[in-house]
């Protein structure tokens, strides 16, 4: 990219190392960037900064957030002892926007994946049957439909089954591969309520 002064150049480069944006895509952003106004941009700079720095894991069910235990885990008009495992914050948002699902979650940061090397002390696992000693009566398993959620979903069924907990697992309404954060909420709420006890 000789054509562009350094500056635009390395700034074009970094926002293409996220996911999701192209060469052109990074270049549109760099240009809308640069005709921002700078106080604009500082807030936006400022807003990456600080999310970056303060996040962190919900001491409870792991998910991100910027307190010690997040709003959900707080809120004890909640179910606390009903669990929902997700892979990640985001699919925990899609069931949020569902407005439906009262009780808690964990998220597991993760699916276990023989093929990529990630085995089950690679996610948040240790951390959910550290949690199932307390008063927990159902965990329902909601990690996506392809083979590293069903892999998952196989593997904390049977850790869990021995303890007396009933686990079920969302219905397959969800696409086979589907990734839970673009599926819309009647379809989450469908497999949610449709769960199978396994
Ligand atoms: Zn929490």
């Amino acid at each position: 990219m000789d054509y562009y002064s350094s500056q635009i150049s390395k700034l074009i480069e970094e926002l293409s190392s996220l996911p999701g944006i192209g060469s052109k895509s990074a270049q549109r952003l760099a240009f809308h960037i640069l005709n921002m106004p700078v106080e604009h941009v500082e807030q936006l700079s400022a807003a990456i900064l600080e999310a970056r720095k303060n996040v962190r894991y919900c001491k409870t069910c792991y998910t991100l957030t910027d307190d010690e235990i997040c709003p959900i885990c707080k809120n004890e008009a909640r179910d606390h002892k009903t669990i929902m495992v997700v892979e990640d914050t985001r699919d925990l948002a899609a069931y949020e926007k569902t407005k439906k699902y009262e009780g808690v979650y964990h998220v597991l940061h993760g699916a276990i994946s023989p093929m990529l090397g990630i085995g089950p002390g690679d996610i948040k696992l240790k951390e959910l049957m550290q949690r199932l000693q307390g008063d927990i009566t159902e965990v329902i398993i909601a990690t996506n439909s392809s083979l590293e959620g069903e892999t998952t979903a196989m593997y904390i069924s049977k850790l869990i089954k021995p303890a007396g907990i009933k686990v079920s697992r969302i219905a397959s309404g969800v696409p086979v591969g589907g990734d839970l954060e673009c599926i819309d909420e009647m379809t989450l709420l469908r497999a949610l309520e449709g769960r199978t006890e396994l």
